[in-house]
């Protein structure tokens, strides 16, 4: 029984390092769900056509687009989530990369930011999507030689942020929709359970 169990701990040891190795390494070690789930539907209504098709269906903006160029004439303050007002970034973090898309070398405290390996188009990126409600931001990349404290490159579309200037109000948090709050109470249950493989 005992070297059963040995075993058994060997394996999921073997199995975490090898989930571990396909992990970025600042990704979020929680793989939970987002609070906010919303229908395709539910978010066309409340976003711009091109909010939907970057934040829902992991689109792209234009390279030097209007939402760049106002991004560029921004001062302080903090950018959030367009879709569900999580704190994403800050001004503090933003610099001048010259690729065209918002630039920032590091979130916000608020780490509202998550990390996902990303291998479509052919290419492994790590994607970059908000924690709270699944929105895709845009992708991370390192070691570029940037002169900034972390040379990460967030290169994020614009669209996917809401803007205040500092002093200003931050925007209402998107509520949790009650059918999220039962998923997600369900799931704790399941973790909390004494659900033993055998
Ligand atoms: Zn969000």
């Amino acid at each position: 029984m005992k070297l059963r169990l040995a075993l058994l701990s060997a394996l999921a040891v073997a199995f975490c390092i090898a989930q571990a190795a396909d992990q970025p390494k600042t990704a979020s070690k929680s793989m939970s769900k987002p609070e906010i789930v919303k229908s395709e539907t539910d978010w066309q209504k409340m976003l711009t056509p091109e909010q939907f098709q970057v934040t829902r269906m992991r689109g792209t903006e234009r390279a030097n687009g209007a939402a760049y160029e106002e991004f560029e004439k921004q001062g302080e303050g903090t950018y959030y989530c367009v879709c569900c007002g999580a704190e994403l970034f800050t001004s503090k973090e933003k610099f001048h990369s010259g690729c065209g898309w918002p630039s920032f070398y590091d979130s916000s405290k608020a780490k509202g930011v998550l990390e996902k390996v990303d291998n479509s188009h052919g290419m492994r990126r790590i994607e970059t999507v908000c924690k709270r409600c699944d929105a895709h931001l845009g992708h991370v990349f390192e070691g570029e030689g940037y002169k900034t404290p972390t040379d990460r490159r967030f290169c994020i579309n614009g669209v996917a942020l809401k803007f205040v200037p500092k002093g200003g109000d931050a925007p209402k948090l998107l509520e949790v929709s009650s059918a999220a709050v039962q998923q997600k109470k369900g799931e704790v249950a399941k973790e909390g359970g004494v659900e033993v493989k055998k």
